[in-house]
């Protein structure tokens, strides 16, 4: 066996599901073949932490009943155009066919939906978690403010001279949230601009970039910390604070949107 035919088989090996003869083939490649190993704990690695990580949903009824009818659908259908070719063809055959290329299909997109899912949760996960590392860091020590100002036309011409954005900055203390600065942080690698404000006694962190296509993180808590995101004007935006989770949503939106409706005093 050679590092193609064991690359074919590797999945499968993976999973148990090759014969005895095979099974010693790719063994004794195994054994050999430095990349090829690397390759096979790779793929053990990720099972487990699929395994261990992703998060587990079940499906509902209506979810399993309107796939069941799509695929029965389609297999009426690709019969039927591969009849109307091959005259010939035997039904069970392209049955059987069509039924495989879908099963092949509907496996391609449930790995790309399971490794897209675990990948967002990931992803959000670690920067949720980050945020609240850095609120907590902030809040402990002095580095809580870099530009000291509720003037929101001191605060964006601060942050607009550091980073290659420029983020909305909005004073919302009629509603009982006081703008009390801003500094910069870095979140997941990026240099992002935080905007500080307070909140009676609390202090909430808003990290703001600009608008990206990954899913926003889900309402959360970390920690004893409470974490919100919402995306608008043009940038995503991802409050952390010991407030409220309500409340904290209802701002992050508030933010994020101009024309959302103030926040009800509670
Ligand atoms: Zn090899």
């Amino acid at each position: 066996m050679n590092c193609h035919e064991a690359g074919i088989w590797l999945g499968a090996y993976a999973d148990g599901h090759v014969g005895a003869l095979r099974r010693y083939s790719i063994q004794r490649h195994l054994r050999a073949c430095t990349g090829c190993a690397v390759k096979h704990q790779g793929l053990l690695a990720l099972r487990a932490r699929l395994r261990a990580e992703a998060p587990y949903f079940k499906a509902p009824p209506e979810l399993r009943a309107r796939l069941q009818a799509r695929f029965a659908d389609t297999r009426a259908t690709t019969t039927l155009a591969a009849r109307a070719q091959s005259p010939r063809a035997r039904p069970d055959q392209w049955l059987w066919l069509s039924g495989g290329a879908l099963a092949g299909c509907a496996a391609s997109v449930l790995a790309w939906l399971v490794t897209t899912t675990v990948v967002n949760w990931r992803v959000n996960g670690d920067r949720a978690v980050e945020a609240v590392a850095i609120h907590s860091r902030a809040v402990l020590s002095d580095r809580l403010i870099q530009v000291a100002s509720s003037d929101r036309h001191t605060v964006k011409p601060w942050l607009s001279a550091r980073l290659d954005y420029s983020p909305p900055v909005r004073d919302l203390a009629a509603e009982g949230f006081t703008l009390i600065g801003s500094r910069l942080d870095t979140l997941r690698e990026q240099q992002v601009a935080t905007l500080v404000y307070r909140h009676r006694q609390h202090i909430i962190d808003v990290f703001v970039e600009p608008e990206s296509t990954r899913s926003l993180p889900e309402p959360r808590s970390v920690r004893g910390f409470n974490v919100a995101a919402a995306r608008g004007t043009g940038m995503d935006w991802l409050a952390v604070s010991d407030i409220s989770p309500d409340v904290l949503t209802a701002f992050v939106q508030r933010l994020a949107d101009e024309h959302s409706r103030p926040i009800p005093p509670e």
